[in-house]
Formats: structure tokens, C-alpha cells, sequence
């Protein structure tokens, strides 16, 4: 698990959120952070399988007739980085 804010994999568990996730705390930066914040209501394994697929080269389109995903939602987890979202 590597922190969200500075890279750093110096990260251990700090409790959950009030809706059961899971926190960690960064030993480098001393930040905390959640489990998978860029994705609201989305669960990151189904994110992550996705990503995953689209990186052996299924097209987006298959993505979308696979998953069900909407192109857009594909196009900005490829384009954002995890720094770029919002608190
Ligand atoms: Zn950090």
C-alpha cells in the first residue's frame, strides 16, 4: 500500500473511516488517507480488474460492453492521479 501523497511505502493501518474502510497512516509524510479515494462508489477491485484489462489491450469499448464502465469513467482513472483528487 503505498501513500497517496508522497508515493512512500512506509504506510500501516490507522482505523477505519465511518463507512468501514480502511485507513492508513503514511510514515514518511505522516499524512493519513483512506483506501481507493478517487473512487466514490466504485469498488477497486472492479477498478482495478478493469484497468488491468485495458492495460492487455482491450479497447475501450470493450471495457464498456465487458464491465459495463462508461468510456469516461475508463478515460479520467487513466488520466488522473490519485494527488489530483479531491479531499
Ligand atoms: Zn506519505
Amino acid at each position: 500500500m503505498n501513500c497517496y501523497h508522497c508515493g512512500g511505502n512506509h504506510t500501516r493501518k490507522h482505523g477505519k473511516t465511518g463507512n468501514g474502510k480502511q485507513r492508513y497512516k503514511c510514515g514518511e509524510c505522516g499524512r493519513s488517507f483512506r483506501e481507493d479515494p478517487c473512487a466514490p462508489g466504485y469498488p477497486e477491485t472492479a477498478k482495478e480488474r478493469i484497468l488491468r484489462a485495458y492495460q492487455e489491450r482491450v479497447s475501450l469499448r470493450g471495457l464498456t460492453r465487458m464491465f459495463g464502465v462508461s468510456r469516461n469513467t475508463v478515460t479520467q482513472w487513466l488520466k488522473k492521479k490519485p494527488e489530483a483528487c479531491p479531499p
